[in-house]
């Protein structure tokens, strides 16, 4: 492979051929992804790729795979628009709502559960009338208690962006958590700069960055680094993943992977079962393919390690945990799985007399 140097982004199908990263022969089919669902390629992420079918690779570039569309499959596979109250801003939950301040990306994930509405050809970042429109819907709804600042990536961002975001939800009172949902330190590490910690600061809100990561190469040092910036400036961390074919369905990986989000202070939040988005079948697992791989996790990795095994309901009805179940009814009580899986009676009087009878 020959990698470009610097920090260049490869963002053509004929750049990932030059650089030998996907195969000339499939140009054609490639050409067609490419034109559907974004591509870029940092080159900091490229040189992390040491096979295109290794866990990096499929994770970013692109493939013929993507051309097919299943039945379920859905542009909008989480339901955004039943709940996009005004543009860029969706309320579905009563105490928090996300914003999304933009629509691109410094690198495209091929699994995204927005791919049919991020990327180049999109509106790019959020325009001051649609954030006019936003921040007055969100000083209107004093339930809102929690702004996720989404995207796109919205650490790809200019700074100056993200500090006039910030500083008007400093002027919410009612507004008490900032949430953003980013790849940058992972994936971009070079942006957290002073600048942008300062931004995310100058909110006056607590701070939580969820930061999304797949597979434990992807925590290199400079992405390390570049996490500690955050919480060493006060800035909690959790994590977010997708359950992915290939990249973290096994259970080592997946270890590790949650190791080394605690190892860099960033808790396990979610791992999310892959949405339907378009041309993503060749990632998704099986429901119950996740639930056992979840349940393996239990009892063999520390609690701090554990993330809540979530799907995202098609329609907009929001997350669910479908994580296996430990716990369940017997004639008398209950009967609790223990992580080996030998099954134990609870005895649950007060369960017994109190519960109305069926
Ligand atoms: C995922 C999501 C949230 C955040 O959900 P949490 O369970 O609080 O992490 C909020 N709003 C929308 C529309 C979402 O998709
Ligand atoms: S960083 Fe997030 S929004 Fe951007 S392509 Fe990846 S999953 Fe989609």
């Amino acid at each position: 492979m020959t990698i470009p140097p610097s920090d260049r982004t490869m963002t053509a199908i004929e750049e990932l051929i030059a650089a030998g990263l996907v195969e000339s022969g499939a140009a054609a089919a490639l050409t067609e992804v490419a034109a559907r669902y974004s591509v870029a390629v940092p080159a900091s992420v490229a040189r992390l790729i040491s096979h295109p079918d290794d866990p990096i690779g499929r994770q970013f570039l692109p493939r013929a795979a993507e051309l097919l569309l299943l039945p379920e499959e859905n542009g909008d596979p989480i339901g955004d628009g039943a709940h996009e109250a005004v543009r860029g801003l969706i309320h579905r939950y009563p105490d928090r709502a996300l914003l999304k301040i933009t629509s691109v990306c410094p690198v495209y994930c091929r699994f995204c559960f927005r791919r049919a509405s991020v990327g180049a050809g999109t509106e790019g970042v959020l325009d001051d009338a649609a954030l006019d429109g936003a921040f007055a819907y969100l000083a209107d709804h004093k339930e809102i208690w929690e702004v996720i600042v989404t995207g796109g990536d919205p650490l790809a961002v200019s700074p100056r962006r993200l500090a006039q975001v910030s500083r008007r939800l400093a002027a919410l009172p009612h507004v008490k958590i900032l949430r953003v949902h980013s790849r940058v330190p992972v994936l971009a590490p070079e942006r957290v700069t002073p600048a942008l910690t300062e931004a995310l600061k100058s909110s006056g809100k607590t701070v939580y960055v969820a930061v999304h990561a797949n597979h434990p190469r992807e925590l290199t040092e400079r992405a390390r680094a570049a996490c500690a910036r955050l919480a060493d400036a006060g800035i909690a961390l959790v994590s977010q993943s997708v359950l992915l074919r290939g990249v973290n369905d096994d259970v080592d990986v997946l270890s590790a992977l949650m190791r080394a989000f605690v190892e860099t202070r960033i808790k396990p939040y979610y791992l999310h079962h892959g949405d339907l988005a378009p041309g993503t079948s060749h990632f998704r697992l099986s429901l119950a393919e996740g639930q056992a791989l979840v349940r393996e996790l239990l009892g063999r990795l520390s609690g701090l390690c554990q993330p809540i095994y979530v799907v995202d309901i098609p329609g907009g009805h929001g997350k669910a945990p479908v994580g296996p179940v430990y716990v369940s009814r017997q004639a008398q009580g209950w009967s609790v799985v223990d992580w080996r899986g030998i099954r134990h009676d609870y005895v649950d009087s007060l369960g017994q007399s109190r519960e109305p009878q069926p």
